[in-house]
């Protein structure tokens, strides 16, 4: 079973898309706007309103990205954990919460969070909505950062 995601038929679609020689790119809209955009995943029968996943997009390699919208005062769908994967969630806007392995974590615009593969994570949004990024990327993965994979020309 596949559990790949792919943009639905109904979903806003991002515009002015380019897949070049070294670069990607791609207009997504502005953030409010998040909230128009719906991915499937068939094969799970599960359907992710104001929700947008970057990678294929714009053909990642080395990670997953992910923007998503909540209305205000409501509750994630499901609880989850990731195999290999810490993510890392990036509030934009709005407020929630974020309940790791049972404890909470208020979010507001600015909120930076990690957690590990192995937490059990749910998000829940305030009276404000919850606007966020969410990035993927293989724990320990990491080899060169900033200066150190960096070359100045
Ligand atoms: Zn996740």
């Amino acid at each position: 079973m596949s559990l790949e995601c792919i943009l639905s038929e109904n979903s806003k679609k991002p515009e002015n898309q380019v897949n070049a020689e070294n670069v990607s790119f791609a207009d997504i809209g502005e953030f409010t706007g998040i909230k128009d955009y719906v991915m499937e995943c068939p094969d799970a029968k599960l359907t992710m309103n104001a929700k947008l996943f970057l990678k294929d997009l714009l053909k990642f390699t080395g990670m997953e990205m992910s923007f998503g919208y909540m209305e205000p005062n409501s509750v994630g769908p499901f609880s989850h954990k990731h195999k290999l994967n810490e993510e890392v969630y990036l509030v934009l806007s709005g407020n929630g919460t974020m309940t790791v392995d049972g404890r909470d974590y208020s979010l507001k615009e600015g909120s930076v969070m990690r957690i590990d593969p192995q937490g059990v994570r749910k998000l829940s949004s305030g009276d404000k909505g919850l606007c966020y990024i969410c990035i993927q990327t293989k724990r320990n993965s990491l080899e060169g950062y900033t200066m150190t994979d960096g070359e100045i020309l």
